[in-house]
């Protein structure tokens, strides 16, 4: 492409919100055949609530809360929020006002699979099954069945273990963005296949990915895992695109033909891509590539 061209499509992009580093990434991404969506964040608005509530011991629902505060509250993960969130709530409607914060000792992220620490001198676990299972905490039938309920309403459970026992849990759930289902379809039309990875389980994972017309996921994959699944694709000769918006989105993102970052996302995967949709709107993915498609006709 000759600089004045890309200089326009550059320009246009960034006045429709797309973000295009370069002549080379404008490029490259008219190639695209196929794109490798992220879930949480992604696909999914990324503001998950919790919904749901159980309790697996005879500790109360405002102590589970209040245990799970403390583990979570120094967690950056948007299921950290929507824990504590509730857990204020609770609080709230249980009338207590004298009410202050613990915070948990020893406090450690595992990614892709919660937090742990110290609260009161209890060991606390906070996040999924394979958290519970790398600390060989077991699942009673009760917890299971708590579990594979809200996985297949696309939910996903965070599991509260006090001094090895599930003692509660909840379920989040974190809505598709409303464009979602449409976008994948379009693209199927311009061409383009989509597939999704996440970090997130296998149950709720498929439940999303039917929701927005996605045929082909892979769940339960830490970052390094998505940029395997990113190479895979290339050793079969396609071009791909990744669209991300978090920290363990980047690895994936860097090896991508295209990394393309949600603009609400974390600033390491912003630096990681090569286009920006500022807007954090999935239809940006098309406008990138029509972009693209347009510029490099016009030239040839
Ligand atoms: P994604 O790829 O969907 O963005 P992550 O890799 O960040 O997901 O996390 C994968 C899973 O690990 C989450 O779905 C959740 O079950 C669990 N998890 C991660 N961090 C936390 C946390 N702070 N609290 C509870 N669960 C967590
Ligand atoms: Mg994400």
């Amino acid at each position: 492409a000759t600089p004045t061209a890309v200089m326009v499509a550059t320009g246009k992009g960034a006045s429709l919100g797309v973000l295009i580093k370069g002549g080379n990434a404008l490029e490259k991404t008219h190639k695209v055949k196929m794109i490798v969506f992220d879930k949480t964040g992604t696909l999914t608005i990324g503001k998950p609530v919790v919904v749901s509530s159980a309790l697996f011991s005879s500790i109360s629902m405002e102590d589970i809360c209040d245990i799970a505060t403390a583990a979570e509250v120094n967690s950056e993960h948007p299921i950290a929020k929507a824990v504590v969130d509730h857990a204020k709530m609770v609080r709230k409607k249980s009338g207590s006002q004298t009410y202050h914060v613990m915070e948990a000792k020893d406090f450690e992220v595992h990614l892709g699979a919660g937090v742990s620490g110290k609260v009161a001198d209890k060991m606390v676990l906070v996040g999924n099954r394979r958290l519970m299972q790398s600390r060989n905490v077991p699942l009673g039938p009760e917890v299971e069945d708590y579990i594979s309920e809200n996985e297949h309403l696309a939910r996903t459970c965070v599991l509260v273990a006090i001094d090895g026992t599930v003692a509660g849990a909840f379920a989040v759930t974190d809505p598709v963005k409303p464009e979602a289902k449409h976008v994948i379809s379009f693209l199927q039309l311009m061409g383009i296949s989509s597939i999704m990875v996440t970090g997130d389980n296998w149950a709720t994972a498929t439940a999303i990915a039917k929701e927005v017309g996605i045929e082909k996921v892979f769940a339960e994959m830490d970052p390094l895992g998505k940029a395997d699944k990113i190479r895979d694709i290339q050793a079969k000769g396609m071009h791909v695109a990744m669209v991300g918006d978090g920290i363990n989105d980047s690895p994936a993102l860097v090896a991508a033909n295209i990394g393309m970052a949600i603009g609400a996302g974390t600033d390491v995967a912003i630096e990681a891509a090569d286009i920006v949709l500022i807007k954090s709107n999935l239809e940006d993915v098309i406008t990138a590539i029509d972009l693209s498609r347009k510029t490099i006709s016009r030239i040839r």
